[in-house]
């Protein structure tokens, strides 16, 4: 089969990582015969310094008629003192709108290699984790009604929660089609104690489930799922939330996965999904063949697995990179005492090496 992919490098480290992903792809086509066309765009920082806006017409033009986007990072402090409008992160916003990305996907996943770069106790995270927060990525709060206004009381400031039940049932809908393939678990997050858009957002994923008998769910408030990520994270399979709740917990949920270095991550909503770890473009070792190429590279799974409905190769992709740290090869972020330190470059090679 042939499969056109958008590549956007971005800044930073973002080459870096994309280079040896696009590899790794190479090399999967040539292990089950497929044809990947990579195409590359511009966008971010890069796009700023060449054309003067951080995602060009011609980069949305190139995304849209591929069939899945790969990208890397963007931003850097070159470009941080440019309005809000004009930053290089703007480029994510704009990536998502046009090309109707609703629902992130996050999967948070503690390789048992990794058990030492854990901030929780052994006791708790036992032979590993593996949890997938389904963020909703275009509604809710950040995209509701906003603004300041004068009050006797001074200037006050506004953001409005807001959610419709289509919006709702489209997320949680991916969240069972994800879980169905997982453990067959949802815990949906939200704080209906209090909030009425929660209520609906409720009663939404309960009206949803029924299509799924096979999956159990569960609701849980947000403040309790905070506490509960760090009391006892294997609890969970998959989390579906709100896109403020989703922001916040998929960070947390990261953290005890060790290294930000190690997060894919993938968008989808509309007929294209984009792909991209979670980290950013890490300018402090830009260049320097120091950047743990992983996330990408897991990323790049996601993308055959989701995209292109490939699971054996996904994960082929994903048993490498298992593979790669049994042998006790590690990037610097993951380097415990004892591993085999080695640079971006050679942790791609020895992942293509590892493909079967
Ligand atoms: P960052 O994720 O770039 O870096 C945070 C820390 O993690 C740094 O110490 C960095 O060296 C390390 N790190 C990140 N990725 C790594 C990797 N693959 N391997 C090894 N170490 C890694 O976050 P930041 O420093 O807050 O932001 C830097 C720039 O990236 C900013 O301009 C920010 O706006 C941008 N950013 C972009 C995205 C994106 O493109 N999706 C996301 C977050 C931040």
């Amino acid at each position: 089969m042939k499969y056109n992919i958008a590549v956007i490098p971005g800044d930073g480290i973002g080459p870096e990582v994309v280079r040896e992903t696009i590899l790794v792809l190479e090399k999967i086509g040539e292990l089950y015969r497929h044809k990947f066309n990579f195409t590359e765009a511009l966008a971010g920082g890069c796009a700023i310094d060449a054309c003067g806006e951080p995602l060009p017409e011609k980069t949305l033009k190139v995304c849209k008629s591929s069939d899945a986007v790969l990208l890397g990072a963007v931003g850097g402090e070159k470009w941080d003192s440019l309005p809000g409008n004009k930053r290089p992160e703007q480029a994510l916003l704009g990536l998502r709108k046009s090309l109707g990305l609703y629902a992130n996907l996050r999967p948070a996943i503690l390789f048992e290699q990794l058990k030492d770069a854990c901030p929780l106790k052994s006791e708790i995270i036992g032979d590993g984790l593996d949890i997938c927060v389904v963020r909703e990525l275009t509604g809710g709060i950040y995209f509701g009604e906003k603004g300041q206004k004068n009050t006797n009381f001074g200037k006050s400031g506004y953001d409005v929660e807001i959610y419709s039940e289509e919006e709702v049932r489209r997320i949680a809908k991916d969240a069972f089609e994800i879980a169905m393939k997982r453990d067959k678990k949802v815990t949906s997050v939200d704080k209906a104690n209090i909030l009425e858009s929660s209520r609906l957002w409720r009663r939404v994923v309960k009206e949803v489930a029924v299509d799924y008998p096979e999956v159990t769910l569960n609701h849980m408030y947000v403040d309790n799922a905070a506490m509960q990520l760090i009391r006892n994270p294997k609890q969970f399979d998959v989390i579906v939330t709100t896109n403020m709740f989703g922001d916040i917990l998929s960070d947390e949920a990261s953290m005890i996965t060790g290294s930000i270095g190690m997060l894919p991550s993938a968008s989808l909503g509309g007929n294209i999904g984009m792909y991209e770890p979670v980290h950013g473009s890490a300018p402090d070792i830009a260049g320097k063949d120091l950047a743990n190429p992983i996330a990408t590279i897991l990323s790049a799974a996601m993308m055959l697995r989701y995209s292109f409905d490939l699971e054996k190769e996904a994960y082929s992709i994903e048993k490498a990179v298992k593979k790669v740290l049994d042998q006790n090869y590690r990037t610097r972020d993951i380097a415990s005492e004892g591993a085999e330190v080695i640079g971006t470059k050679e942790m791609g090679r020895l992942i293509r090496e590892a493909l079967i």
